[in-house]
């Protein structure tokens, strides 16, 4: 259960994420008081220096993308009611393939612009 779920909806494009969902992962930011029920079925793996993402072991469903730093969690919107949500940020533009694009009016970010936000430097 996410408290603090945002109703915004974000697309990142990264390299990771699409490899990771094979498209884009569309994610709320649900803040950092977070509980998931079974435990036991949560994988956690190291994805980077700054986060790590978990999915259940059982049926394969991506269950977050957590900061190291913070303890905040993105979580996929699928996993949530899609009634208030609103799509209206994109990150890792400039890594987004050639061969889709979304019509929503977004606001959009480089990977370098992401990583400047939240004080990121490699
Ligand atoms: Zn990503």
């Amino acid at each position: 259960m996410a408290k603090t779920a945002s109703t915004h909806v974000g697309a990142c494009h990264c390299d990771m994420c699409r490899k990771w969902g094979g498209g884009p992962l569309m994610a709320i930011d649900c803040g950092t008081d977070v509980a998931i029920e079974g435990e036991d079925y949560i994988s956690v793996f190291d994805s980077s220096a700054w986060a790590e993402r978990g999915f259940c072991k059982a049926c394969g469903s991506h269950l977050f993308y957590r900061l190291k730093q913070t303890g905040q969690y993105i979580m996929p919107a699928g996993l949530f009611a899609d009634d208030d949500l609103n799509f209206d940020h994109q990150v890792f533009v400039d890594e987004k393939p050639a061969y889709y694009d979304f019509s929503n009016q977004t606001e959009n970010l480089t990977g370098a612009q992401v990583a400047e936000m939240f004080g990121v430097t490699d």
